[in-house]
């Protein structure tokens, strides 16, 4: 397919692009399922799904957006934001950097200048944000995030408990990396707690769709464009999608950087969320991933689409800039 120039799009050429997307991406198997979760291995390996949501509440989509998966590192970045939000940047910098580490997300090391973890995208940083969101909400803690994550995706979600309990009975070295951080006097007792509140927000059901309102809501300065809603404070979404620019696709992030060019995260239950700042919020799901965790499908998808519509937050044309206003309001 050819650039699509703006200026002559309509709904259906967004849904053209959407079937292109489907038609080259379903023929991909390669990779494999996350499966050192006994539980994450439980799904169908075919699935794919693909969501988009304007900054004014429209919804495109494509696949299968009915099965649900679970949200995984994809709470990493919300969890952030909302820890911004609730003790102010300068806390939470003091804990947790904003550097990317070149290391796999569940490596067990510190930045060495600083001593913390080097950013919130990787389980060392996420169990530490997990441990102040403990500290200021105590055991209301999960139940407050998940109220967050539901308004963010304008419905009430729900904890995947075979998962949850699968991650309790293997997340041994999760459990390592929060007494290294409560060693290092990163977090404060009850290491445990904090430990739990991680698990269980990576456990949170979602699908495709849910995903792209999440992104769009990041769009769009924090307020959900479909409920209408205020559910971000829009100085933490700014500081969590330059996170999520820079380390919210593992070790790929720099390659996602330069290819992509949009905030994003990934998750090893195989979804991605992008978004396109004050734009577009993107959702994709497939649970073949690559070595470095990411979805293979997801990752092709989020090429195309950044390609056809010119989303790349350099693109030399800027002609995702004027998406919505040219092209979606139609
Ligand atoms: N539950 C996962 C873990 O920490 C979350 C990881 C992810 O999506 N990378 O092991």
């Amino acid at each position: 397919m050819g650039n699509v120039e703006i200026t002559s799009m309509k709904a259906a050429d967004i849904n053209h692009v959407l079937s292109h997307i489907y038609d080259t991406v379903i023929q991909n198997r390669e990779g494999a399922l996350a499966d050192y979760i006994p539980e994450l291995a439980k799904v169908d390996p075919n699935i794919f799904g693909m969501a988009l949501a304007t900054n004014n509440g429209k919804v495109y989509s494509i696949g299968d957006l009915e099965t649900t998966f679970t949200i995984q590192s994809i709470s990493k970045a919300l969890n952030y934001c909302i820890a911004l939000e609730l003790m102010g940047s300068d806390v939470v910098f003091e804990r947790v950097g904003v550097e990317p580490s070149g290391d796999r997300f569940n490596a067990i090391e510190f930045d060495p200048r600083t001593l913390r973890p080097y950013n919130p995208m990787v389980n060392a940083g996420a169990i530490t944000i997990a441990g102040l969101l403990y500290d200021r909400l105590g055991s209301e803690a999960y139940e407050y995030i998940l109220d967050r994550f539901s308004q963010a995706a304008g419905r009430q979600l729900e904890l995947h408990e075979g998962v949850y309990r699968s991650e309790l009975l293997t997340g041994h070295r999760n459990r390592a990396i929060g007494h290294l951080l409560l060693s290092a006097q990163a977090i404060e007792e009850p290491v445990d707690a904090a430990l739990d509140l991680y698990f269980r927000q990576c456990s949170i059901s979602v699908n495709a769709m849910d995903l792209a309102v999440i992104g769009a809501t990041f769009a769009n300065l924090g307020q959900n464009p479909i409920t209408g809603r205020q559910v971000f404070d829009m100085t933490a979404v700014r500081n969590t999608l330059s996170v999520m620019f820079t380390c919210g696709m593992y070790d790929y992030s720099g390659n996602w950087a330069y290819d992509v060019g949009l905030p994003a995260k990934s998750g090893v239950g195989g979804g991605i969320l992008g978004i396109v700042n004050r734009q577009l919020g993107i959702g994709t799901f497939s649970p073949r991933l690559d070595t470095n965790g990411n979805s293979v499908r997801g990752l092709a998808s989020f090429k195309i689409l950044s390609d056809e519509f010119g989303l790349h937050a350099f693109d030399p044309t800027n002609r995702g800039s004027g998406l919505v206003s040219h092209f979606f309001d139609h």
